[in-house]
């Protein structure tokens, strides 16, 4: 086969940028799988060129004038820029290639932008498209693995693009691994929940772990696992086996059914210095909490208890809840959220609105059939900027003011400092007030208030919230519009639209078919 030349961009950014906060932060959100499908396309003979796209870079410059294939990861809402790069380098002869959760959520409609579009991905089908590499226009092909790969090419032989990509990232370098893949538990809206659980090779962890601690000081790793020591003990042996005690900083998303003491106490011994469990809900997913059928404030004490030990261990706890799940009525579940930000100082609360994010979830079916997902623009699907599953128990005005109080709550001054007294290493505290001051906490503010603003004031937008029409507001053009800068001279016609009902129409007429590979 003709020695192909590649380009690889994984993009971690919806858009051009200079925001300081982006500069320090963006590189260390890159992705495995791009690194991963480099290795893959450099073991078939192949030349890659590989950028992670922080927002800074211009990719027409980066990648080879006559590059033959690009490859692009993204998640949604990088999703319209991924379709006008793509549109840009197809108009320079490329053929392209999207993988990634968009690519596994929306495939219908990435099809209409990309050649390929890769649902589960492994090396044989990354070989069978570059062995086609042909262009397939108007429509491009779905290719799809039967179920994600048994083992991934680890650090070591993915650093020749890990280590550029860290050069960018000027303080804080993290390195993204994975020890696991999929998730045990169901919670009902998460991508993570239909994928059985897998755990990686812990050989290839531990040699990983050995050859980090050669090229970086006093490396900080990443887990990129969903769910992190789900086989605690396996884990924690080989980090151990492989690393002396508290030689290298970790990062991860565990829930609080994994958090007892005992393990708590484990990871500090080993240096871990963040964790990032899911609470979601006081009413629902009680088993991740281990707080069984214990609701509402009984549940606030309980989880508020266990995070308060966790963080007498771990400097820097992010708690993460979902807003607007079906379980949720009324003022009380904010009320009891307030009521945890209070008797939890220390953590800092991540929130995310309910979001169906195409078919990531089967409960996005029963979503589509009750009509109640909007087809707001991908660019807005990031968990915050929209939501597109219509509240079952809230008028969107309702819904609305219950996040602008929380979140007010949350970020008032009176929290801030209370934060920052409660935690007592400097990174994990400064850290907590850049986040409540930036775009997290009171750009959130701003943008809710300018949204709620706008549900009594702009026609346009309560006709779209009230589903009376699918017309796209003008406040969601612009707002796209300005973020791609540049690019949005290239984005497809028709692109801010999609189908929010593809996969019912899938299901219900005719199964999407991916053609299994190997
Ligand atoms: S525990 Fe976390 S990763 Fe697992 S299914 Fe629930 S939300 Fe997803």
């Amino acid at each position: 086969m003709r020695k192909l030349r590649i380009g690889i961009v994984d993009l971690v950014t919806k858009g051009p940028t200079r925001a300081l906060y982006a500069r320090v932060m963006h590189a260390n959100l890159a992705s495995i799988m791009p690194q991963v499908v480099g290795v893959w396309c450099e073991a078939e003979g192949h030349q890659v060129t590989f950028v992670c796209y922080t927002g800074f870079e211009n990719l027409v410059a980066e990648l080879p004038a006559d590059v033959d294939l690009v490859f692009i990861g993204a998640f949604t809402e990088a999703a319209l820029l991924a379709y006008a790069l793509s549109n840009l380098f197809r108009s320079r002869g490329a053929v392209t290639v999207l993988g990634g959760p968009h690519a596994r959520c929306y495939p219908e409609d990435a099809r209409r932008y990309f050649d390929y579009v890769l649902g589960f991905t492994d090396r044989a089908v990354i070989r069978e498209v570059l062995q086609d590499g042909a262009r397939h226009r108007p429509l491009g092909v779905h290719r799809a693995a039967p179920r994600q790969p048994a083992t991934l090419p680890g650090v070591r032989e993915r650093w020749k693009f890990i280590e550029p990509t860290l050069r960018k990232a000027p303080f804080f370098k993290i390195v993204p691994m994975l020890g696991s893949l999929g998730c045990p538990y169901t919670c009902s809206f998460c991508i993570d929940s239909v994928v059985p659980y897998q755990p990686l090779d812990m050989q290839v962890l531990q040699d990983d772990l050995k050859f980090l601690r050669q090229q970086l000081r006093r490396p900080r790793v990443g887990w990129h696992d969903p769910n992190f020591g789900v086989r605690f003990d396996e884990v924690l042996d080989a980090i151990e086996a492989a690393a002396p005690p508290d030689s290298i900083d970790f990062i991860a998303e565990s829930s609080l059914s994994l958090l007892s003491e005992p393990h708590v106490q484990r990871l500090r011994r080993n240096g871990f210095k963040a964790l990032l469990p899911g609470i979601e809900s006081w009413y629902d997913l009680g088993n991740k909490s281990k707080t069984g059928k214990v609701e509402g404030l009984g549940k606030v004490e309980q989880v508020s208890e266990h995070v308060n030990m966790i963080l007498r261990h771990i400097p820097y706890v992010q708690t993460n809840f979902v807003l607007g799940l079906d379980s949720d009525r009324g003022p009380e579940p904010f009320e009891l959220t307030k009521r945890f930000v209070d008797l939890t100082p220390g953590a800092f609360p991540g929130y995310s609105l309910l979001s169906a994010f195409g078919r990531a979830a089967p409960l996005n079916l029963e979503y589509q059939r009750a009509d109640r997902v909007l087809p707001f623009p991908f660019h807005f699907l990031d968990n915050n900027h929209a939501m597109n599953v219509k509240p079952k128990n809230y008028s969107w005005r309702d819904f609305y003011d219950h996040v602008i109080g929380l979140t007010r709550y949350t970020f008032s001054g009176r929290a801030i400092v209370n934060r920052f007294r409660a935690t007592t290493a400097p990174i994990p505290r400064w850290m907590n007030v850049v986040r409540a001051v930036s775009s997290e906490g009171f750009g959130r503010i701003r943008y809710h208030t300018e949204l709620r603003r706008r549900l009594d004031a702009d026609p346009q937008i309560q006709r779209y919230f009230d589903q009376e029409t699918t017309e796209i507001p003008q406040f969601y053009v612009e707002r796209v519009r300005r973020d791609l800068g540049p690019l949005w001279q290239w984005l497809p016609e028709g692109a801010l639209y999609h189908d929010h009902h593809a996969y019912l129409k899938s299901e219900e007429a005719q199964p999407l078919e991916p053609v299994n590979v190997g």
